[in-house]
């Protein structure tokens, strides 16, 4: 969990408030020149405050260029451009996670206009909110995680992180498991614990193989 959330300048407040009085703007506008500095800013920030580690497959990237950073709108920017620069919206993530998420709804009530600001407000694991650890067993981050909750679950579907998996064994992401995940998402009652079963089983088969 995030402890300590990025502080802007004096100016950079200014800059943001004057964007958000703009009555065209939309999330496209993070591409603007006049906010580079201030995702430097962001970027810099949580990259140091979150121990170079990703906050949704948990993979520790000891790399001190920006390369392999994206700057992460937990509420896509695309849905909520009124978040765009809220600091419990931000953190950095990798690019295959980030990449996957894409603008996918995380929110419970996606109608919400202020920034939810309670856990159980996101239907992901939210940096800012949650303990990783109540949600997934990343036994191996990069390799094997198990849903511990439904919000562990969603972020394994949402931000694909069965996608190890194909990229360990073949070229192609493993379709099936992702599906089985897909699957299990929706699954109550007995079928849940199955399905959780046999995806755990289909996994370690997969690794077995290798
Ligand atoms: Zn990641």
């Amino acid at each position: 969990m995030i402890d300590n959330e990025v502080r802007y300048s004096a100016e950079q407040v200014q800059l943001i408030e004057h964007f958000l009085e703009r009555e065209n703007a939309t999330g496209n506008d993070w591409g603007n020149e006049e906010f580079s500095e201030i995702k430097g800013t962001i970027k810099n920030h949580y990259k140091v405050e979150q121990g170079y580690k990703c906050p949704y497959c948990a993979v520790v990237y000891p790399v001190t260029h920006g390369m392999v950073w994206d700057i992460e709108h937990i509420v896509a920017k695309d849905k909520k451009v009124q978040f765009m620069f809220e600091p419990r919206n931000l953190c950095v993530a990798c690019k295959d996670c980030n990449g996957a998420k894409s603008s996918k709804e995380v929110l419970v009530n996606p109608t919400r206009v202020r920034f939810p600001t309670r856990s159980e407000d996101y239907n992901i694991i939210h940096p800012h909110f949650d303990d990783y650890h109540e949600h997934i067993n990343a036994i191996t981050p990069g390799q094997f995680y198990r849903p511990l909750t439904e919000k562990g679950e969603f972020t394994i579907v949402t931000c694909r992180l069965l996608r190890f998996y194909g990229v360990v064994q073949r070229e192609q992401p493993e379709q099936e498991i992702n599906d089985l995940a897909r699957v299990l998402l929706n699954a109550e009652g007995a079928a849940r614990g199955l399905i959780e079963d046999e995806l755990v089983r289909r996994i370690m088969a997969k690794r077995g193989d290798n």
